[in-house]
């Protein structure tokens, strides 16, 4: 079994997060923990630290720490590669053209508000989970 980190983004984490939840528990992840997060800005912007440098990352991490998020450690075999096909392609568009039954078809806005995050591997996924979930460590 293997975990990785989930979060609902701020535009979904308080409208959305009740029928987002219960897709992720019906597409068999377990949620071993969940909370209520608020980034502050230096948070956000080391947490996308990968991205400095890229167009988009002072709107992403101003807009990640917004509002609160809703963070998630999600556990199942292949949980990491799983759950990033469960949410779809980053451009939402994209999700709905071609995975239709995806988070990000049925709640991502465009190419930067996806609705959800998820861990790109391994290595990110135990980053991911130590910074928002010191607690677990
Ligand atoms: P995430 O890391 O959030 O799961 P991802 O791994 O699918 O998404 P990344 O390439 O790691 O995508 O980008 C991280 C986030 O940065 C994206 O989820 C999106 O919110 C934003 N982003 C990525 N590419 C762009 C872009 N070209 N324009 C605007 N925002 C972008």
């Amino acid at each position: 079994t293997q975990r990785t980190y989930a979060m609902l983004k701020p535009d979904v984490a308080s409208l959305h997060r009740d029928a987002i939840v219960k897709m992720v528990t019906e597409g068999g992840f377990k949620i071993v923990a969940q909370k209520e997060y608020q980034f502050t800005l230096a948070a956000a912007q080391e947490f996308y630290a990968e991205h400095e440098g890229r167009p988009f990352f002072d709107d992403l991490t101003t807009w990640i720490s917004s509002a609160p998020v809703y963070a998630m450690v999600l556990e199942k075999d292949n949980a990491i590669v799983d759950w990033r096909t469960f949410i779809g392609p980053t451009n939402s568009e994209k999700a709905r053209a071609e995975a239709p039954d995806s988070i990000r078809a049925k709640y991502g806005k465009d190419g930067s508000h996806n609705a959800v995050h998820g861990s790109d591997s391994v290595e990110s996924a135990k980053r991911e989970i130590l910074l928002v979930f010191p607690e677990l460590a």
